[in-house]
């Protein structure tokens, strides 16, 4: 059971812990469902337990912190914007969360149109009429607060859920 209750996010890279020690055998990699299965149920009990609009938000939420902390630890934020587009398209493959590609991108507006191919979050899934993919959202969100400064507004408008064969995600400065 966790014991520390918390006013604020404190999450650390460090959290994550020494995978390398911990899992000799095992290793680093483990299958989609079970990625799946713990994101799955665990919104199935937010959902109950506190309503849709609280855990569009606390994925969202936690999507974002994810995003910040994946880009200030394993990305270089220095490098020009194709060459961190390039560097996290090479990221996101090696650690099989997708397939990314920039359909547009006006930087002077801070502007972008993304797809990811083969998401993690939902590649596959049954059809619905929902997008859902949230935590993503936020999770690029997060990613390109760190690299620019600016906070984002960004939604999912195609998903596997939703009948696309890829996510598509508008960003957009606030
Ligand atoms: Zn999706």
């Amino acid at each position: 059971m966790f014991k520390e209750s918390r006013e604020a996010p404190i999450f650390h890279w460090t959290d994550l812990g020494d995978v390398t020690e911990g899992r000799p055998n095992l290793g680093p990699s483990m299958p989609v469902q079970v990625y799946r299965l713990f994101q799955f149920t665990l919104r199935d009990v937010l959902i109950t337990e506190l309503g849709v609009e609280t855990t569009n938000h606390i994925f969202w939420r936690s999507g974002w912190e994810a995003g910040m902390a994946f880009s200030a630890n394993t990305l270089d934020l220095t490098l020009d914007f194709s060459s961190f587009v390039a560097q996290l398209q090479q990221r996101l493959r090696e650690l099989n969360i997708g397939v990314l590609r920039i359909e547009k991108a006006d930087l002077e507006n801070l502007d972008f149109t993304l797809t990811v191919a083969e998401d993690l979050d939902c590649s596959g899934l049954p059809m619905s009429d929902e997008v859902v993919c949230t935590y993503d959202e936020g999770f690029i969100a997060g990613i390109l607060e760190q690299y620019t400064g600016k906070m984002f507004e960004v939604r999912e408008i195609d998903c596997w859920a939703s009948g696309g064969r890829v996510c598509r995600f508008h960003a957009q400065a606030k």
